[in-house]
């Protein structure tokens, strides 16, 4: 353990819109941020190609040129922004303690967390691959449905989530196939209607992806199989859409914040705020709904401008960020 402790006042965690556009709002408000990036430097976008519904960016930007600009942008105004990711927190006490990588601590006044989410996939190595390629592989049909106005896509899962997507890209492309794994969906009754109703969507039960295929860059279609017969035949697609679930990046706020049943941190609606004074949260570590660039960016001004109000209202002493001995 390293002896000198941190005092922080505005520590952010995590380097995705939420989290930039927070560093950006609490530097300028001379708020000193530091902010740790988290083992994803640049979050969920660094694996998007191209963000083409960013406001401001009229002929698109790829992902990892929008959060390399962020991160220059919330550095332009002062913002510490350091590698390495908070393996451990303490929110119990008056001063809120971290931990990076089980070592270093730091005290800070006010905490802002913008871990997000993380997509899941289903693991399969041309999956994968087609991910990696920016070649068709996408968890997020408003992001990237636009891509294949017109064409042929799958989409697994059988969720709300999957149903939503589905009938999202059915308004665009021109044939949508639906892999279920089971005999029925997960989703509630009136989502099922929609997809199950809507002519150009095609669902395929006791369905499991075998393979995605492709030509070494770009998607050509999907191999399945039928968990019953175990017969296996080719979909034509050029785009494989996995909407299977995400998983917020909150498992170190157990115990110290309120977590919904799927672990995302609640927020007091209307606000950033958590049920701990000086901590907020932004971004996709509490919004399973809208899940977007800049809606994350929205939030994460918010959290900036509560933990701002909350530094006024306490009379902040932590006037630089110091290193201490205790
Ligand atoms: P869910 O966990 O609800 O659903 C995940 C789906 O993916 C399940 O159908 C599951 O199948 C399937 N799945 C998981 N792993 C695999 C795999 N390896 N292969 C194939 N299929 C797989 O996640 P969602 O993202 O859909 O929803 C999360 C939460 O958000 C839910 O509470 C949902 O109600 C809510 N939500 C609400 C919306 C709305 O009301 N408009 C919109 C979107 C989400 P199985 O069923 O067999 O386990």
């Amino acid at each position: 353990m390293s002896d000198s402790i941190e005092r922080v006042k505005c520590l952010i965690i995590g380097s995705g819109p939420a989290g930039y556009t927070a560093a950006i709002y609490a530097a300028r408000a001379n708020m000193y941020p530091v902010l740790y990036q988290g083992t994803q430097p640049g979050g969920q976008l660094t694996t998007t190609n191209d963000v083409e519904n960013f406001p401001g960016y009229p002929d698109g930007i790829t992902g990892p040129e929008m959060m390399i600009e962020l991160q220059k942008q919330a550095e332009r105004f002062g913002t510490d922004v350091r590698d390495g990711w908070i393996s451990k927190v303490d929110f119990l006490g008056d001063v809120h303690k971290v931990w990076v990588q089980d070592d270093k601590e730091i005290h800070c006044e006010t905490v802002i967390i913008s871990t997000g989410a993380t997509a899941m996939y289903l693991g399969l190595p041309s999956e994968q691959k087609y991910l990696q390629l920016g070649g068709g592989v996408s968890a997020c049909a408003v992001c990237d449905g636009f891509f294949y106005r017109n064409q042929e896509v799958v989409i697994v899962g059988a969720g709300d989530s999957a149903c939503e997507e589905a009938h999202y890209l059915s308004k665009l492309c021109k044939k949508v196939t639906m892999l279920v794994r089971r005999d029925e969906f997960r989703a509630s009754q009136i989502m099922q209607a929609r997809v199950k109703n809507t002519p150009n969507i095609e669902i395929l039960y006791n369905t499991n992806t075998d393979e995605v295929l492709g030509d070494g860059q770009v998607v050509t279609g999907v191999r399945v199989k039928n968990n019953i017969t175990d017969e296996v035949h080719e979909i034509p697609a050029t785009g494989f859409f996995v909407a299977i679930g995400h998983k917020p990046n909150t498992d170190i706020f157990k115990g110290f914040l309120d977590l919904d049943p799927t672990g995302y941190i609640i927020n007091v609606p209307g606000t950033s705020k958590t049920n701990i004074d000086g901590v907020f949260v932004s971004g996709d570590a509490a919004d399973h709904v809208y899940r977007q660039a800049i809606t994350a960016a929205g939030t994460g001004c918010m959290a900036a401008l509560d933990a701002e109000r909350y530094l006024a209202s306490i009379d902040s002493t932590f006037e630089v960020n110091t290193a201490t001995n205790y």
